[in-house]
């Protein structure tokens, strides 16, 4: 397999892989990211729907990670947090663009595109969410 060929399969699986999609109970209005097969509090009585979370929310809670996994050397300090999404549920993701003491408990996020790491061996570039201050 040739560096521009798995590049470009790479980018043809981003819509399904990386878009904030998650799904929604039609019967009791309960939002699950990532999508369930049942809904937690009706079970087989809920009917599960897609649903494109907008992305936006607030940082429920973060951590500063020092020593990161091979790969995002370059890219420390990075902070990780558990964001609240407006549509209920919680997602982990990287905050990005801010120092790691300007982020707070309760500030609004949005989250975006980014490249998270390059494998070098094969030109794969991964992309997924991240968040920055709204
Ligand atoms: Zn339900």
């Amino acid at each position: 397999m040739t560096h521009r060929k798995s590049l470009s399969l790479n980018w043809r699986r981003i819509p399904e892989r990386y878009q904030l999609l998650g799904n929604e109970c039609a019967t009791c209005g309960a939002v699950f990211f990532p999508p369930r097969a049942l809904c937690s509090k009706c079970r087989r009585k809920g009917t599960l729907e897609d649903k494109k979370l907008g992305g936006l929310g607030e940082v429920f809670t973060f951590t500063a990670v020092r020593s990161p996994p091979e790969g995002f050397e370059h890219q420390i300090p990075y902070v990780l947090a558990i964001v609240k999404l407006k549509e209920g549920p919680f997602i982990t993701g990287m905050v990005t663009d801010v120092e790691p003491q300007e982020v707070s408990i309760g500030m609004p996020v949005r989250s975006v595109f980014r490249r998270i790491s390059e494998d070098g061996k094969h030109g794969v570039i991964n992309y997924a969410f991240k968040f920055v201050r709204a």
